[in-house]
C-alpha cells in the first residue's frame, strides 16, 4: 500500500498491514459492515493484497449504537456472514449487540486486514489505480470496493410545518418502520429513503 500524506494511525488487524510494501494495493474495501467483511472472506481466498478501511473505531460500531431494544427481523438461520453461520437457534432473533459481537468475532477469527477510525474522503483515478484518501492519508489500490451501506443518516417522517402549539412532535430517533427489504446481509440494498434524512 501507499501512504503518502502520512503513516496511518488506525489499528490495522491481520496479515499484510505492513506499510513497507509500497506497491498498490489490490484491493481496497471502504466499509467493514456485513457487505465489507462478506467481500473481504472472498478477496483472502483470491489471494490479493486487500485492506478494509472503517470510520468507526471497531468491527460492529454500527450495530453496538443502536437503540437498545433492536432485534433483526430476520431470523438467524438468515443471519450468517459466508464461511459462518450465526450462533443463535433458529427462528430466533439476534439483538442488536448479538450482531456486533458476530461481526466483531467474524473479522478476529478470519484475521482481515482491517484499518480502522479511518474515513475515505474521497477516490480519485490516476492511471490504471485509485488513489483514495482518508483521514490519515492516501492509499493506492488497483481495485475499489465501496461497502459503506445506505444507513449512515437517521430517517424520519418529516416534522409539520404548520401545527398546534399543543402537539408535541419527537424528534428522538425513533424506531420508525423504515421499508427495507430482504437479503440486506448482502450490502445491496440501496434503500431509497422516502423520508426526509437529517
Ligand atoms: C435499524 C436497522 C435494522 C436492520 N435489521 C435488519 C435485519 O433484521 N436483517 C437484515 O438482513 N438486515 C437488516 N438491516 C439492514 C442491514 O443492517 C444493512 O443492510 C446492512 O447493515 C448493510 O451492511 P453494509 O455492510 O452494507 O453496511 P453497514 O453495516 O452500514 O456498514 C457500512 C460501514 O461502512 C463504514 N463507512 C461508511 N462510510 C465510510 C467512509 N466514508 N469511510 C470509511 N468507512 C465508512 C461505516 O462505518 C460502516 O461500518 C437493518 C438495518 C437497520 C438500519
Amino acid at each position: 500500500m501507499a501512504f503518502t500524506d502520512s503513516e496511518p494511525q488506525g489499528r490495522v488487524v491481520g496479515n499484510d498491514s505492513s506499510a513497507a510494501a509500497r506497491r498498490p494495493l489490490d484491493v481496497i474495501v471502504i466499509g467493514a459492515g456485513q457487505a465489507g467483511l462478506a467481500m473481504a472472506w472472498f478477496l483472502a481466498r483470491r489471494g490479493v493484497r486487500y485492506l478494509l478501511v472503517d470510520s468507526n473505531p471497531e468491527v460492529g460500531a454500527a450495530w453496538r449504537s443502536r437503540w437498545d431494544s433492536l432485534r433483526l427481523f430476520s431470523p438467524a438461520q438468515y443471519d450468517g456472514l459466508p464461511g459462518s453461520e450465526f450462533p443463535a437457534a433458529v427462528d430466533t432473533h439476534p439483538g442488536k449487540d448479538d450482531v456486533a459481537d458476530f461481526l466483531a468475532s467474524y473479522a478476529e477469527r478470519n484475521a482481515f486486514p482491517i484499518l480502522t477510525s479511518t474515513t475515505v474522503t474521497r477516490m480519485i483515478r490516476q492511471a490504471a489505480d485509485f488513489a483514495v484518501h482518508t483521514t490519515q492519508g492516501t492509499i493506492a489500490a488497483r481495485q475499489v470496493v465501496v461497502a459503506t451501506g445506505a444507513f449512515q443518516r437517521p430517517c424520519g417522517p418529516q416534522r409539520p410545518s404548520r401545527r398546534s402549539a399543543s402537539v408535541s412532535v419527537p424528534r428522538a430517533p425513533v424506531a420508525v418502520a423504515v421499508t427495507v427489504p430482504r437479503a440486506a446481509w448482502s450490502g445491496v440494498s440501496q434503500v431509497p429513503c422516502s423520508m426526509r434524512c437529517w
